[in-house]
């Protein structure tokens, strides 16, 4: 959504907690705040990573506040979405930012994690 869609100021609050996304999983929807995404010049890329660790946390059933663990999860099932769409921009964009998001390479955390995530892809 940009600043034309209705309600957008009342859910900017939610972007400045959240980042520049979140989802709603009840209701299966995901917002991306537009205005900021081109602020920051990201490309469409960088939206399909961001919506497809949204869907992730949808998927994961993530619930509750914000949580170091279940972002890492969602950047990584984000990813491995993002690789079975053929989106390799989307893929990379997630890759490079992973270690710096989360403490920990994106080939460490596959290799930890792989088995618990894979009924879910
Ligand atoms: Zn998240």
């Amino acid at each position: 959504m940009d600043n034309t869609f209705p309600g957008y100021d009342t859910l900017k609050s939610k972007f400045e907690t959240h980042g520049l996304g979140f989802a709603i999983p009840e209701k299966k929807s995901v917002f991306i705040d537009l205005e900021e995404v081109a602020n920051d010049n990201l490309t469409n890329h960088h939206i399909t990573f961001i919506e497809s660790h949204e869907v992730a946390h949808i998927n994961l059933k993530h619930s509750g506040s914000f949580n170091k663990q279940q972002e890492a999860e969602a950047d990584y099932v984000g990813i491995l979405l993002c690789k079975k769409l053929k989106e390799k921009q989307a893929v990379k964009i997630g890759i490079e930012n992973f270690r710096s998001r989360n403490g920990v390479s994106f080939k460490k955390y596959h290799s930890n994690n792989y088995k618990n995530v894979k009924n879910i892809l």
